[in-house]
Protein backbone atom coordinates (compact mmCIF):
# COMPACT_ATOMS: atom_id res chain seq x y z
CA UNK A 1 0.00 0.00 0.00
CA UNK A 2 1.19 3.47 -0.62
CA UNK A 3 2.50 5.14 2.44
CA UNK A 4 -0.07 8.08 1.80
CA UNK A 5 -2.48 5.77 2.01
CA UNK A 6 -1.44 4.33 5.16
CA UNK A 7 -1.46 7.39 6.28
CA UNK A 8 -4.67 8.67 5.42
CA UNK A 9 -7.16 5.49 5.20
CA UNK A 10 -6.33 3.51 7.79
CA UNK A 11 -5.46 6.37 10.49
CA UNK A 12 -8.59 9.15 9.65
CA UNK A 13 -5.40 11.56 8.87
CA UNK A 14 -6.68 14.41 6.07
CA UNK A 15 -5.15 13.93 2.94
CA UNK A 16 -3.97 17.90 3.66
CA UNK A 17 -1.97 17.00 6.96
CA UNK A 18 -0.54 14.17 5.37
CA UNK A 19 1.21 15.75 2.92
CA UNK A 20 2.08 18.54 5.62
CA UNK A 21 3.67 15.57 8.17
CA UNK A 22 5.62 14.19 4.98
CA UNK A 23 7.09 17.66 3.71
CA UNK A 24 7.66 18.59 7.76
CA UNK A 25 9.91 15.22 7.88
CA UNK A 26 7.66 13.95 10.33
CA UNK A 27 6.96 10.13 8.71
CA UNK A 28 9.67 7.10 9.37
CA UNK A 29 9.89 4.05 7.48
CA UNK A 30 11.60 1.63 9.16
CA UNK A 31 13.20 4.59 11.35
CA UNK A 32 13.97 6.77 8.37
CA UNK A 33 12.54 9.95 7.31
CA UNK A 34 10.70 9.18 4.46
CA UNK A 35 9.18 11.80 2.21
CA UNK A 36 7.50 10.17 -0.79
CA UNK A 37 3.92 9.52 0.16
CA UNK A 38 4.05 7.27 -3.42
CA UNK A 39 5.95 4.78 -1.91
CA UNK A 40 4.59 0.99 -1.86
CA UNK A 41 5.04 0.51 2.02
CA UNK A 42 4.75 -3.36 2.83
CA UNK A 43 3.56 -5.12 5.85
CA UNK A 44 6.91 -5.94 7.08
CA UNK A 45 7.78 -2.02 7.32
CA UNK A 46 7.33 -0.16 10.55
CA UNK A 47 5.47 3.82 10.23
CA UNK A 48 5.68 6.17 12.31
CA UNK A 49 4.53 9.67 12.68
CA UNK A 50 7.37 11.34 15.16
CA UNK A 51 7.41 8.71 18.03
CA UNK A 52 4.12 7.19 17.56
CA UNK A 53 4.06 3.84 15.54
CA UNK A 54 1.09 3.49 13.04
CA UNK A 55 2.10 0.56 11.74
CA UNK A 56 4.17 -1.95 13.15
CA UNK A 57 6.58 -4.33 11.12
CA UNK A 58 5.24 -7.84 10.70
CA UNK A 59 8.35 -10.35 10.91
CA UNK A 60 9.12 -11.43 7.57
CA UNK A 61 10.89 -15.02 6.92
CA UNK A 62 12.84 -15.86 4.31
CA UNK A 63 13.84 -19.60 4.41
CA UNK A 64 15.63 -21.93 2.43
CA UNK A 65 15.14 -26.11 2.59
CA UNK A 66 16.95 -28.43 1.33
CA UNK A 67 14.24 -30.72 0.21
CA UNK A 68 14.07 -34.63 1.18
CA UNK A 69 12.73 -37.13 -1.24
CA UNK A 70 9.54 -38.33 0.17
CA UNK A 71 7.70 -34.26 1.22
CA UNK A 72 4.94 -33.12 -0.82
CA UNK A 73 5.60 -28.92 -1.63
CA UNK A 74 2.27 -28.30 0.03
CA UNK A 75 1.16 -26.80 3.54
CA UNK A 76 -1.41 -30.08 4.28
CA UNK A 77 -1.97 -33.03 3.35
CA UNK A 78 -3.83 -35.93 4.54
CA UNK A 79 -1.66 -38.57 3.58
CA UNK A 80 2.34 -37.65 2.87
CA UNK A 81 4.06 -35.34 5.11
CA UNK A 82 4.99 -31.70 3.51
CA UNK A 83 8.04 -29.98 3.66
CA UNK A 84 6.42 -28.01 6.44
CA UNK A 85 6.87 -30.90 8.44
CA UNK A 86 10.57 -29.95 8.54
CA UNK A 87 10.13 -26.92 9.78
CA UNK A 88 9.77 -25.09 13.44
CA UNK A 89 6.31 -25.14 14.26
CA UNK A 90 6.15 -21.72 15.53
CA UNK A 91 7.09 -20.54 11.68
CA UNK A 92 4.41 -23.04 9.70
CA UNK A 93 1.18 -21.10 9.94
CA UNK A 94 2.65 -18.19 7.95
CA UNK A 95 4.88 -19.76 5.07
CA UNK A 96 4.35 -20.65 1.83
CA UNK A 97 6.36 -22.04 -1.22
CA UNK A 98 7.97 -20.37 -3.41
CA UNK A 99 8.30 -22.71 -6.50
CA UNK A 100 7.50 -26.50 -5.75
CA UNK A 101 9.41 -29.70 -6.13
CA UNK A 102 7.82 -32.94 -7.16
CA UNK A 103 7.63 -35.64 -4.00
CA UNK A 104 10.50 -37.59 -5.36
CA UNK A 105 11.91 -34.34 -6.59
CA UNK A 106 15.18 -33.03 -4.02
CA UNK A 107 16.99 -29.90 -3.40
CA UNK A 108 16.64 -26.30 -2.87
CA UNK A 109 12.99 -24.92 -1.89
CA UNK A 110 12.45 -21.52 -0.90
CA UNK A 111 9.70 -20.68 1.99
CA UNK A 112 8.46 -17.48 2.95
CA UNK A 113 5.44 -15.36 4.30
CA UNK A 114 6.51 -12.36 1.76
CA UNK A 115 3.91 -13.05 -1.56
CA UNK A 116 5.28 -10.67 -3.20
CA UNK A 117 9.07 -11.71 -3.17
CA UNK A 118 8.46 -14.89 -3.24
CA UNK A 119 6.47 -14.26 -6.60
CA UNK A 120 9.05 -12.57 -8.40
CA UNK A 121 11.14 -16.21 -8.20
CA UNK A 122 8.60 -18.15 -9.78
CA UNK A 123 6.87 -15.61 -12.69
CA UNK A 124 8.12 -16.76 -16.04
CA UNK A 125 7.80 -12.98 -17.05
CA UNK A 126 10.98 -11.85 -14.04
CA UNK A 127 13.43 -15.05 -16.02
CA UNK A 128 15.09 -15.85 -12.95
CA UNK A 129 17.50 -19.52 -14.14
CA UNK A 130 16.10 -22.07 -12.30
CA UNK A 131 18.99 -25.35 -12.51
CA UNK A 132 18.22 -28.44 -12.18
CA UNK A 133 20.52 -31.93 -11.90
CA UNK A 134 18.89 -34.81 -13.70
CA UNK A 135 19.68 -38.43 -14.51
CA UNK A 136 17.52 -40.16 -16.83
CA UNK A 137 16.01 -43.41 -18.38
CA UNK A 138 17.80 -43.14 -22.15
CA UNK A 139 20.93 -41.38 -23.14
CA UNK A 140 20.53 -38.00 -23.35
CA UNK A 141 20.90 -36.50 -26.71
CA UNK A 142 22.56 -34.19 -28.91
CA UNK A 143 18.88 -33.75 -30.55
CA UNK A 144 17.17 -33.00 -26.91
CA UNK A 145 19.63 -30.20 -26.31
CA UNK A 146 18.67 -28.82 -29.27
CA UNK A 147 15.17 -29.57 -28.75
CA UNK A 148 15.32 -27.99 -25.61
CA UNK A 149 16.93 -24.66 -27.25
CA UNK A 150 14.24 -24.31 -29.21
CA UNK A 151 12.01 -24.59 -27.14
CA UNK A 152 9.10 -27.18 -26.75
CA UNK A 153 5.42 -26.96 -27.52
CA UNK A 154 3.32 -27.40 -24.38
CA UNK A 155 -0.22 -28.29 -25.72
CA UNK A 156 -2.03 -27.83 -22.16
CA UNK A 157 -1.20 -24.41 -21.99
CA UNK A 158 -1.18 -23.61 -25.41
CA UNK A 159 2.82 -22.52 -25.38
CA UNK A 160 6.50 -22.98 -26.59
CA UNK A 161 8.54 -22.98 -23.68
CA UNK A 162 11.10 -20.81 -23.17
CA UNK A 163 15.17 -21.72 -24.86
CA UNK A 164 16.58 -23.57 -22.16
CA UNK A 165 19.81 -25.02 -21.75
CA UNK A 166 20.69 -28.68 -21.68
CA UNK A 167 24.12 -29.97 -20.45
CA UNK A 168 25.03 -33.40 -20.89
CA UNK A 169 27.17 -33.99 -17.72
CA UNK A 170 27.12 -38.02 -18.30
CA UNK A 171 25.68 -40.39 -20.92
CA UNK A 172 22.50 -40.65 -18.58
CA UNK A 173 22.94 -37.57 -16.60
CA UNK A 174 22.55 -33.74 -17.00
CA UNK A 175 22.07 -30.19 -16.14
CA UNK A 176 19.27 -27.96 -17.19
CA UNK A 177 18.88 -24.30 -16.64
CA UNK A 178 14.90 -22.66 -17.30
CA UNK A 179 13.67 -19.67 -16.83
CA UNK A 180 10.33 -20.61 -16.19
CA UNK A 181 8.35 -22.90 -13.64
CA UNK A 182 5.47 -24.59 -15.38
CA UNK A 183 4.31 -27.67 -14.26
CA UNK A 184 6.26 -30.46 -14.29
CA UNK A 185 8.23 -28.86 -16.76
CA UNK A 186 11.20 -30.75 -16.44
CA UNK A 187 9.62 -33.89 -16.79
CA UNK A 188 7.29 -33.18 -19.29
CA UNK A 189 10.21 -31.46 -21.71
CA UNK A 190 12.23 -34.89 -20.90
CA UNK A 191 9.24 -36.39 -22.14
CA UNK A 192 8.41 -34.54 -25.45
CA UNK A 193 12.61 -35.47 -26.73
CA UNK A 194 11.32 -38.93 -25.86
CA UNK A 195 13.30 -39.48 -22.86
CA UNK A 196 12.39 -40.15 -18.71
CA UNK A 197 13.21 -38.10 -15.91
CA UNK A 198 14.76 -40.97 -12.94
CA UNK A 199 15.44 -38.54 -10.15
CA UNK A 200 15.29 -34.98 -10.59
CA UNK A 201 17.82 -32.18 -8.10
CA UNK A 202 17.10 -28.39 -8.05
CA UNK A 203 20.85 -26.72 -7.48
CA UNK A 204 19.96 -23.16 -8.01
CA UNK A 205 17.50 -20.31 -8.54
CA UNK A 206 19.30 -17.02 -9.40
CA UNK A 207 21.44 -16.41 -7.00
CA UNK A 208 19.67 -18.63 -4.31
CA UNK A 209 22.59 -21.54 -4.03
CA UNK A 210 21.51 -25.16 -2.42
CA UNK A 211 25.42 -25.11 -0.79
CA UNK A 212 26.44 -28.94 0.19
CA UNK A 213 26.32 -27.68 4.23
CA UNK A 214 22.75 -28.26 4.04
CA UNK A 215 21.66 -31.73 4.41
CA UNK A 216 18.36 -33.08 3.44
CA UNK A 217 15.62 -31.72 5.75
CA UNK A 218 17.82 -28.85 6.95
CA UNK A 219 16.98 -25.33 6.57
CA UNK A 220 18.44 -21.63 6.88
CA UNK A 221 17.27 -18.45 6.89
CA UNK A 222 18.20 -16.53 3.41
CA UNK A 223 20.85 -13.56 4.05
CA UNK A 224 20.16 -9.98 3.68
CA UNK A 225 21.99 -10.30 0.17
CA UNK A 226 20.37 -13.21 -1.00
CA UNK A 227 17.01 -11.39 -0.20
CA UNK A 228 18.46 -8.59 -2.04
CA UNK A 229 19.04 -10.81 -5.25
CA UNK A 230 15.06 -11.07 -5.50
CA UNK A 231 14.69 -7.61 -7.20
N1 LIG B 1 10.14 -29.80 -13.08
C1 LIG B 1 9.64 -31.03 -12.78
O1 LIG B 1 9.25 -31.78 -13.63
N2 LIG B 1 9.59 -31.38 -11.47
C2 LIG B 1 10.02 -30.59 -10.47
O2 LIG B 1 9.95 -30.99 -9.30
C3 LIG B 1 10.53 -29.32 -10.80
C4 LIG B 1 10.58 -28.94 -12.12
Amino acid sequence: MKLSRILSNQNGISRRDANRMLALGRIYVDGRICRDGKREISRFREVRIDDNILQRAEPAYYLMLHKPAGYLSATTDPVHPTVLDLIDHRLRPHLHIGGRLDRASTGLLILSNDGQWSRRLTEPRVKIPKVYRVTTENPVTQEAVERFAEGIWFAYEGLITSPAILERLGEREARVTIYEGRYHQIKRMFRAAGNRVMSLHRERMGDLILEGDLAPGQYRPLTREEIDSVA
